[in-house]
């Protein structure tokens, strides 16, 4: 028979992120981080980061990265909210934001984490369905809802709105908190930060995981009206005041700093994506166009499970979901030119 305490354990079903494999000669393209450096300064602040000052908690406002922050983006520091990647910005966000009765809005194909956070805080929610090209059509948002969260570009398609477009559904969404995912943000989309200022229930959510190369180190960001802010901080110091350590908080601040190195790592992953798309159209499959620094593709002719396994066997591990309505694509995020040559070579071998 069950143990009675079993009976009170919490069920749930959580997100699986993509697998980090510990082999070095595995072509890890599954998991949309950047096949390049962090920004030198950030190397030099982890060098002369001093080990005997771990001995103190870190700044619980971490006041030093949100000033950067605030100085790169124009606003003030009092509009910027740390957390422990933008997951945790997001978690912290759907508890602080989503609390009617009312379901939240979010489109049918998108981050998997959401239905899971949904789930967690036991919050309401209805999806939304993309159109037949896995574009949102912002009308279909027009109606009572309790929030709206849409990432811009959205993931896993690579599609992106425009400012209009955002704007248009701020303006129809004025009763609610409307938060825009901007993860994959600086692959050449159009951020929605230049709206905060004219709509006070707007928050914008970066990471420092994608177009800074720092997934590692877990250092995500929301950018919105101190009224948003000084609710998340109130949530966030009623559950963990201590997000961010000292190491990430200074080495943030350095990747912050060092504008070029982020220009010219997010231009070289964008012309890598381009010159990929190109490539896999060229063997038969249909990518549609992405802004981000990841490729979702399908072959008419190929089943994806299958090229995804025999990729896998090529030690070449990419993203496959097995989800209504996508169920025949790959996700492929953007390496360096040299491995994505290895990836398509190994493509024409299975396809040939
Ligand atoms: N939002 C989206 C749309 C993502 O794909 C991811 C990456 N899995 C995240 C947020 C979270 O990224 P991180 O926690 O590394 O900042």
């Amino acid at each position: 028979m069950d143990k009675p305490f079993l009976k009170k354990l919490r069920r749930i079903a959580p997100y699986v992120p993509g697998e980090q494999p510990q082999r070095g000669d595995i072509l890890k393209l599954n998991a949309n981080e950047n096949p390049y450096p962090p920004a030198p300064g950030v190397q030099q602040a982890l060098r002369s980061f001093d080990a005997c000052s771990l001995a103190l908690y870190p700044d619980a406002n971490g006041k030093a990265l949100k000033t950067a922050l605030a100085g790169r983006f124009g606003i003030k520091p009092t509009q910027v909210f740390l957390g422990n990647g933008s997951d945790d910005v997001l978690a912290l966000a759907f508890q602080s934001f989503f609390c009617s009765d009312q379901p939240i809005l979010y489109p049918d194909i998108t981050y998997s984490f959401y239905p899971v956070w949904c789930d967690l805080f036991r919050i309401p929610y209805e999806t939304v369905p993309l159109d037949e090209n896995f574009c949102v059509n912002i009308r279909d948002y027009d109606k009572p809802n309790g929030g709206v969260i849409l990432p811009n570009p959205n993931a896993p398609t690579g599609r992106a709105l425009l400012l209009d477009a955002l704007e248009a559904l701020l303006q129809h969404n004025a009763d609610c908190v409307v938060i825009i995912d901007e993860a994959y943000v600086d692959f050449g989309a159009q951020s929605a930060v230049p709206l905060i200022e004219k709509y006070e229930n707007l928050l914008v959510v970066q990471t420092m995981s994608k177009s800074r190369s720092l997934a590692g180190l877990r250092i995500g960001y929301a950018l919105g009206s101190e009224t948003l802010i000084a609710t998340l901080e109130a949530v966030k110091n009623s559950y963990n005041s201590y997000t961010l350590d000292a190491v990430a908080l200074a080495a943030g601040a350095a990747s912050v700093a060092d504008e070029t190195y982020f220009q010219q790592t997010c231009r070289k992953v964008i012309a890598t994506r381009e010159r990929t798309a190109d490539a896999l159209r060229a063997l038969g499959f249909l990518a549609p166009p992405s802004l981000t620094n990841f490729l979702f593709v399908t072959h008419p002719q190929r089943d994806a499970a299958g090229l995804f396994a025999a990729l896998r066997d090529r030690d070449i591990f990419i993203r496959y979901f097995k989800l209504p309505r996508i169920d025949n694509y790959l996700r492929i995020t953007v390496g360096t030119d040299a491995q994505m040559d290895r990836l398509l070579a190994a493509l024409r071998d299975i396809l040939s």
